[in-house]
């Protein structure tokens, strides 16, 4: 029997980079699997939905359409998330709002549309997509660090709020990993092979993170091998905040 056979799942932002890897595995290991994501184009067996998650009335029709095509839902991946950079100096309020609506309120949103299902399910998991960034203190992120502190204290209060109910919630923290994010990154630099080159050496590893490593650290988490994990924060980052 396949570890997630007879689950269904949602991914948000599903349909690229860690969301579709962490889709494509659990889809593997046998769940249903929904792509909630503003491109709804995703490769079989996984369903593409589109969604915005920075949109509630979207969100709640997506998981709707979901859970009446699937028969309910079991596991939440609240992924979808954008960047920035600059310093607390270089971004004006509107971008601040704009990013923290999809990387904090996004995840409101989803898990509280979610939460109703889920609290049917036996198997109830949620993984939020955190970052290192959450804690490391890089430099040049002030606001995408910001929404991802918010999202690991959201993590653990949710995994508060929900422990009786037997919902566990918990995330992963990648470092560096070589999705198309960290592609449109590269190929704005003035030349990209060496942007890259300095990257790899940046990591403690000398490589970037795939993202089908992230994903299987997510369906751990998903899954019922962790079904004594709740609260926590699990670093996908080749060592770079633990050496
Ligand atoms: P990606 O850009 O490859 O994929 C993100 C997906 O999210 C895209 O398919 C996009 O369409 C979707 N999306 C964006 N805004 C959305 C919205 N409002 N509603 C629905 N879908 C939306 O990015 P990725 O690198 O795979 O990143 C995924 C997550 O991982 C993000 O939360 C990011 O912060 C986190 N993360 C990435 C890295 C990295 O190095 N790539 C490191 C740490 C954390």
């Amino acid at each position: 029997n396949a570890e997630f056979s007879g689950l269904s799942a949602v991914v948000t932002g599903g349909a690229s980079g860690i969301g579709l890897a962490t889709a494509t595995l659990l889809a593997g290991r046998g769940a249903r699997v929904a792509c909630l994501d503003l491109n709804p184009e995703v490769p079989a067996p996984l369903t593409g939905v589109r969604a915005d998650v920075a949109d509630d009335a979207s969100v709640r029709a997506a998981i709707a359409r979901v859970v009446a095509e699937f028969g309910g839902l079991d596991i939440l991946v609240n992924n979808a998330g954008i960047g920035a950079q600059g310093t607390i100096e270089d971004n004006p309020d509107d971008e601040w709002r704009r990013v923290h609506e999809v990387n904090v309120l996004g995840i409101v949103r989803t898990t509280r549309a979610a939460l109703p299902h889920l609290r049917r399910s036996s198997h109830a998991a949620i993984v939020n997509t955190c970052s290192v960034a959450a804690t490391a203190g890089l430099p040049d992120r002030a606001l995408y660090s910001a929404t991802k502190g918010a999202v690991l204290a959201l993590t653990r209060a949710c995994a508060a709020d929900l422990v009786r109910e037997g919902i566990r919630v918990n995330c992963v923290n990648p470092g560096t990993v070589d999705t198309p994010w960290i592609g449109r990154l590269l190929d704005a630099a003035p030349d990209p092979a060496a942007e890259r080159a300095a990257l790899r050496a940046r990591q403690p590893t000398g490589r970037l993170l795939a993202p089908e490593e992230v994903a299987a650290a997510i369906a751990h988490l998903a899954g019922p091998f962790s079904g004594g994990t709740t609260g926590t924060a699990l670093a996908v980052d080749g060592g770079m905040s633990g050496l």
